[in-house]
Parts: C-alpha cells; structure tokens; sequence
C-alpha cells in the first residue's frame, strides 16, 4: 500500500519569524497525519529550512532547490552538502516556476536527481504541460519527455527516493483546478511511462497531483487510484487550511 502524502510549496513565502510561527504549531497535525501514515510537510524558502527543521517532528522539510555540484562559482546557488549539514533530505526538482524563470531544463533536473540519489535523498520531480500545450492535446507528449529526460539513467532501486508530481502549469496558483478525471489519467500516464522505463517498480512510486489543491478538493484528488498525493502552493501557507488538508485526507 502507498503511503499518502501532502507537501506544501511556500514557494517566495514567510520570513524566518513566520516560519517558525507556522512551525510552532506542526505538532498535533504531524501528529495526526502520522497515525493516519500520511507523509506531511513544507519546503520553506531556504533561509527558512533550518528553523523549520529544528522546529518540528516527524515533518518533511524540504528545500525548494539544489544545485548539481557540492561548490563553486555559482553565485545565489545552494549544494547538496549544504542541505545536507541542516539535515534536509528532500528537494523539489523542475517546479513549473523554475522551468520558467531559471532555465530549468529537463538535463539540468536529471543531474540533480542524479546527485540527490548518489546522497540518498528525496527528489520531488514536477513535470506539467502549459495551457497553450494543453490545449493542443500534447499533455502526454510533453510530460513523457520530462520524465524520460528527467528520470534517465537511474536504477529502479532509485525510486523509493523519487516523487514525481504531476502540475499542470494552467492549474498552478490560478484557482482553475484540473479535473479529477485528468489528475487520474495523467498519474496513470506518470506510472505507465516509469514501468516502461524501469519496471514493476512503478507500482510503488508516489505520484501526487499539484495546481490549486485545497482543503475543498483534495480529498476528491486521493479518492483517484493513481494519485498518492498533493503538492500545494497557496493553500498550504496558513496552518489553518494546512491542517484542514491533513484532516480531509484522514
Ligand atoms: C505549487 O506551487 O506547486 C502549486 C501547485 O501551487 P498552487 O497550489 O498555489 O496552485
């Protein structure tokens, strides 16, 4: 049975001190989502990972970024290693902003999965089409191509260290939700074109769903049988509707 799991996307959200706030009041929902062997957590900015690791339990804190290599001159940019030290083991890989504002390129998220893999930690892969290819019927061509790119030269060990979130990039932060009907289909396509890829091992992949998840829709999401889970920007700034989520999944 695949575990449930929730990640919020703070995304350019919260000072430190707001961090830790929303940090200070995790206890009883990791509690709950614990029992209920739901997987919750964030991925704050990053000057925000350390205060939200040292403020919680039992909580995914994960960082938004990595860069491929351990050091060097790549100025703004974050290592493995250095995520590693505050004891952060999971990273979103290839969000639709990134692909779109910082020339996130499928090889670019191959070799950081790569290295996030080599260090045994968790990457969450997000793959989506834009409205315009979405409109032209070309989800299923483009999300293969970031998942073959993407998820290449890989091991089918690899990939109980491996989410992949399928964000349709009309759907993120716009409150125009995809239906359940495509979540489905497209989850369903995520897991076909990994057991093409690798194997039986498909079968055991998280596959979540990410664009304007709420406490309203999520449980209509899980209720689809390939979709383990949510990735969700907006609603999950406020504890409040974060714990509503947990709640509805229970
Ligand atoms: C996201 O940031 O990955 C996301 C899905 O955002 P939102 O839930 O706000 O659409």
């Amino acid at each position: 049975m695949r575990k449930k799991l929730l990640l919020g996307n703070w995304k350019m959200n919260k000072t430190v001190a707001e961090s830790k706030e929303f940090a200070s009041k995790v206890a009883p929902i990791a509690e709950l989502a614990k029992k209920n062997n739901i997987l919750v957590g964030v991925a704050p900015t990053f000057l925000s990972l350390d205060a939200v690791k040292q403020g919680t339990k039992d909580f995914i804190v994960a960082s938004q970024n990595c860069h491929f290599e351990d050091s060097g001159a790549f100025t703004g940019e974050v290592s493995i290693p250095m995520l590693k030290a505050i004891d952060i083991d999971w990273v979103i890989i290839g969000h639709s902003e990134r692909r779109q504002y910082d020339n996130e390129t499928d090889e670019k998220c191959n070799k950081k999965i790569k290295k996030l893999v080599a260090n045994g930690m968790t990457s969450v892969y997000c793959v989506g089409e834009t409205l315009k290819e979405f409109e032209k019927g070309l989800t299923k061509e483009v999300v293969g191509r970031q998942l073959r790119e993407g998820l290449k030269e890989l091991n089918a060990a690899d990939f109980d260290k491996i989410v992949v979130a399928y964000e349709p990039v009309w759907s993120i932060g716009t409150g125009k939700n995809a239906s359940e009907e495509i979540a489905q289909d497209i989850c369903s396509f995520v897991r076909e074109t990994i057991k093409d890829m690798y194997g039986e091992v498909s079968s055991k992949v998280l596959v979540i769903y990410g664009g304007s998840v709420k406490p309203e829709n999520i449980a209509g999401y899980l209720s689809q049988k390939d979709v383990d889970g949510a990735l969700v920007g907006g609603a999950s700034l406020k504890i409040e509707s974060f714990e509503a989520m947990v709640k509805a999944l229970v």
